[in-house]
């Protein structure tokens, strides 16, 4: 047993969205919480898009718009189908829905998970920053504790570790829930932050002072599962690709050289002309998918967030901080029973397989298996959008009626109806 006699009723162990979510939900109703984070503080290497949405922080920290570092709101939803030479731009406004509080805002990590660590602070949560779990400390097969090092120095204990170290979780992998990713089970992304001011961004994107867009691209990834993205920050753009890791090994190439092509595309390039690169990142994103998600929790241990696979691009910190409070109330309830068992923390799951978050997660990664399988998505469909539309839309005296008739026969010729169809069905994962 641990020798100074030192012990918390929980150690959350990272303290991204999960982390900071659980630790904050246990200190509210009392229960002493260490949080410990290998950064040198909260966010500090930390990388996402990213859209931060207001479900379900908004539960957490009622009217966090008001206090939280924020960048932009949400009201411009963008979707782009680009092919080498071409690029098909759709944009999404609608009056009312994105008024005041906003759906989803910008934020850079560094600055947003530190506040929300703070908030934990204020709750009572003991947080630790530059500790980085190495770790677990079990006996009779049930986690006890945490080892960050050598010695007993380096050890702390508690009733029930939380795993929030995000996808390469070592809590989940040391206590056996589940083991490293498989390439095929994480995608890459990369992301660079050009700097521009304010009134270029919102120039650029046809938007009033301090509104935000978000723009999804597919056919940026030769044909590969994945797509690009740019987020407009207050005075910044977050412009980045994400690539199945498995798919990116096929085409042997560097993330960066892809990052380099989707910023060099002509439908980008104008965007962020004249920018400053302030930092380049990359970061591994949860893609297992439904099917693969591991158990959750053990005697004495759960895992959330990343670090449980729970994430379905682009959505993973609303899931992170979903499964955080979900893990934090199944705490809350053996606390009361005094069992940290398997069996008491089981709850975690069950009550996580009634929310959104899992929910979600079914739905988008039924169509996973089939889109890695089957990336036509990504490549033969933008290729042939842009072939068809600079054919269609280039005047030369020929007639519509032969160009529908030629149309016709290259979608017969590259994709055919049924296949469209089987595709289509495939594709219902990912739509919005
Ligand atoms: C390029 C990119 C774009 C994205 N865009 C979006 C988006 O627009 N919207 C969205 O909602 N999600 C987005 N995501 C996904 C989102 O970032 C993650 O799903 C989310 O951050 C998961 O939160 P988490 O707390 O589980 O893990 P993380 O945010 O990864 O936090 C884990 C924490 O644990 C700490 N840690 C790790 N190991 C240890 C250790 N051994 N000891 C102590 N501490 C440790 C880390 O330093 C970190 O602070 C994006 C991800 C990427 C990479």
């Amino acid at each position: 047993m641990h020798a100074d006699g030192e012990k918390f009723d929980a150690i959350v162990v990272g303290a991204g969205p999960a982390g900071t979510t659980a630790a904050l939900t246990m200190a509210k109703e009392g229960m002493r919480v260490a949080l410990l984070e290998r950064g040198e503080y909260p966010g500090a290497k930390n990388v996402f898009g990213g859209v931060l949405y207001r479900w379900p922080l908004e539960e957490i920290i009622p009217k966090f718009w008001e206090t939280a570092p924020l960048e932009r709101q949400i009201v411009d939803h963008r979707f782009m189908v680009m092919a080498k030479d071409s690029g098909l731009l759709m944009s999404f406004k609608v009056d009312g829905k994105d008024k005041a509080p906003y759906n989803g805002y910008t934020a850079i990590r560094a600055k947003f998970d530190r506040w929300y660590a703070s908030k934990a602070e204020e709750a009572g949560v003991l947080l630790a920053n530059s500790v980085a779990v190495d770790d677990v400390i079990t006996e009779n097969g049930k986690v006890v504790g945490v080892r960050a090092g050598q010695g007993a120095e380096n050890e702390l204990y508690a009733s029930v570790v939380i795993g929030a170290d995000g996808v390469n979780s070592s809590v989940a992998v040391k206590t056996g829930l589940r083991n490293p990713p498989d390439p095929d089970e994480v995608a890459i992304g990369v992301k660079e932050v050009v700097e521009l001011p304010s009134e270029t961004i919102e120039a650029r994107f046809n938007l009033r002072k301090g509104e935000g867009a978000r723009m999804e691209t597919i056919g940026c990834t030769h044909g590969k599962m994945g797509g690009g993205f740019i987020y407009t920050n207050s005075s910044s753009l977050s412009v980045g690709v994400v690539i199945l890791l498995s798919h990116l090994m096929e085409l042997q190439m560097k993330p960066y050289t892809l990052l380099d092509e989707f910023k060099s595309h002509q439908m980008i390039e104008p965007l962020i002309a004249g920018g400053k690169a302030k930092e380049y990142s990359a970061h591994l994103i949860p893609e297992a998918g439904y099917s693969r998600l591991p158990r959750l929790y053990g005697d004495g241990v759960m895992i959330v967030g990343d670090a449980a696979f729970l994430c379905s691009y682009p959505e993973g910190t609303n899931l992170a901080m979903a499964s955080g409070m979900i893990a934090g109330k199944a705490a809350l309830h053996a606390k009361k029973n005094n069992d940290f068992s398997a069996n008491s923390l089981s709850a975690y799951q069950k009550m996580l397989a009634e929310s959104y978050a899992m929910k979600e997660m079914k739905r988008k990664s039924s169509s996973h298996k089939q889109l890695i399988q089957n990336p036509r998505l990504f490549g033969v469909y933008p290729d042939l959008v842009g072939e068809l539309l600079a054919d269609m839309l280039h005047i030369n005296g020929e007639l519509k009626s032969l160009k529908h008739k030629r149309a016709i026969k290259k979608f017969r010729q590259k994709i055919g109806l049924l296949r469209a169809i089987r595709d289509a069905y495939s594709a219902r994962g990912m739509a919005p």
